[in-house]
């Protein structure tokens, strides 16, 4: 072991925690992106965090990269709304009534997004499920299409993969959904515009909806090509699809607008549907889909399309999420982008100079890496991601580990930073770096 492990605390306590959690919870994690299955050894159980950092059960500090997969925008425990929350706790934690926080967080939500009414759910799986059941009721059409590599939550139409041609139908990505689940989803490659066009072409009038990722995370990061979004939204109304743009990851992340602050904000178009997540709920499980008032205006009890939930809205999530939104001013942004180009420079430049092949890619506060040669272009759909080198990466992210930085345990996974990445933190990760890199060389 390198000399910054040896000095560490060792990991005995996790360890003995992973192999009670294997004994009662599959694979011991809740969630399989937790596990190290991509990048072998067992996950550290995290005591708890605070800013930047993440604090394992043996003591080991980390420098936190994932912050929860997207949501903690403002570091861990922040103190305003710690304070937000254990006030709202003291009052009750869930009255299944209407409550004063959903509705401001709604309207705080309507005034910074693209959309005219909100709906809360619990997860971004809810929230892109219930989108598209709204998209077919509105629409009366059955047919959804999606991108490969994109990412939506688990919802069974969406764990899609793509059939044996460009416009057919696709099969399904998982065992346990039926065909006839997937029977009703196109799987079209990212940033293809022939694609798009010809899925529309042969299905335009049974297509209720497109969905995408606003750009996409969920491959590493794979920016929309300039003007791909809005190609997206005018094909949709052209043949009277709903263009459905996720923002569960990039929303109130890649900006403070989310990644249509960086498109549709400045090119004039808007989503009919969007969903959100992560952020939004400041760190608790709460999450939205909203959008054009005339079709929210079809779900229920105003309209005739169902959707519901014990836990929606709940007032301790939504008070996390309003505190969270109040708080991410346009300097939170300058300051998480600041910190995320200073960590993919370095990390670019590390790499460079193990002679490491890499490219880095980004939007807005949001990046990514992949070990890939930059000679084949940019990875601009799932089939360049593909072509990351897993096995180096995982060198990589345990050397980066040991010297007290926890990456995303998968390489297709953005890097997430948040306000409270201060020069400390920063500095952990830049001297990190190097011994990385060179492990990565191996
Ligand atoms: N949509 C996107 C773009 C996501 O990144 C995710 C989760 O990572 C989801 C939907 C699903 O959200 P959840 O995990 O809250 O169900």
């Amino acid at each position: 072991p390198s000399a910054a492990a040896a000095a560490r605390p060792g990991t005995a306590g996790s360890a003995a925690l992973f192999e009670r959690a294997v004994a009662v919870t599959p694979g011991g994690v809740n969630s399989p992106v937790r596990a190290f299955n991509a990048v072998g050894g067992t996950p550290r159980f995290i005591r708890s965090a605070r800013g930047a950092w993440l604090t394992d059960v043996d003591g080991n500090e980390y420098v936190d990269l994932i912050c929860s997969w997207g949501p903690m925008l403002l570091g861990h425990a922040h103190p305003e709304v710690q304070a937000a929350v254990a006030d709202a706790v003291a009052r009750g934690t869930s009255y299944g009534t209407p409550t004063p926080p959903e509705v401001e967080l709604a309207e705080e939500i309507v005034a910074r997004a693209p959309v005219e009414r909100v709906r809360f759910v619990s997860s971004g799986t809810e929230a892109t499920m219930s989108a598209i059941r709204l998209a077919r009721g509105f629409t009366g059409r059955d047919v959804v299409v999606k991108f490969a590599g994109c990412y939506h939550g688990h919802v069974d139409s969406l764990l899609a993969a793509a059939g044996s041609g460009l416009a057919t139908f696709a099969v399904p990505g998982t065992p346990g959904v039926p065909e006839s689940s997937t029977a009703l989803t196109l799987v079209l490659p990212y940033n293809d515009r022939a694609a798009v066009e010809q899925a529309f072409a042969e299905h335009g009038d049974r297509i209720a909806c497109l969905i995408t990722e606003a750009a996409p995370g969920n491959m590493g990061v794979v920016p929309p090509e300039p003007g791909f979004n809005a190609f997206l939204a005018q094909t949709c109304a052209r043949h009277g699809a709903l263009f459905i743009s996720d923002e569960v990851m990039t929303g109130f992340r890649a900006s403070r607008l989310g990644q249509w602050g960086l498109d549709g904000a400045l090119e004039g178009w808007r989503p009919d549907l969007v969903t959100f997540g992560k952020v939004m709920g400041g760190g608790f499980p709460a999450a939205a889909f909203g959008g054009r008032a005339d079709v929210m205006h079809h779900l229920a009890p105003e309209g005739p399309v169902y959707q519901a939930g014990t836990l929606s809205g709940n007032p301790v999530a939504t008070t996390a999420g309003l505190a969270t939104l109040r708080l991410a001013t346009d300097e939170v942004y300058a300051t998480v982008g600041a910190a995320a180009t200073t960590i993919r420079t370095a990390a670019s430049a590390a790499l460079a100079e193990a002679g490491v092949p890499h490219l880095v890619q980004s939007t807005g506060t949001m990046f990514s890496v992949f070990l890939t040669d930059p000679a084949d272009g940019p990875v601009r759909d799932f089939a360049d991601a593909s072509r990351t080198d897993t096995i180096a990466y995982a060198a990589f992210f345990h050397a980066m580990l040991d010297r007290g930085v926890y990456l995303p345990p998968s390489a297709y996974e953005a890097w997430f930073l948040s306000s409270a990445h201060d020069d400390r933190a920063v500095e952990t990760v830049l001297d990190a770096l190097p011994a990385a890199a060179l492990a990565a060389a191996r």
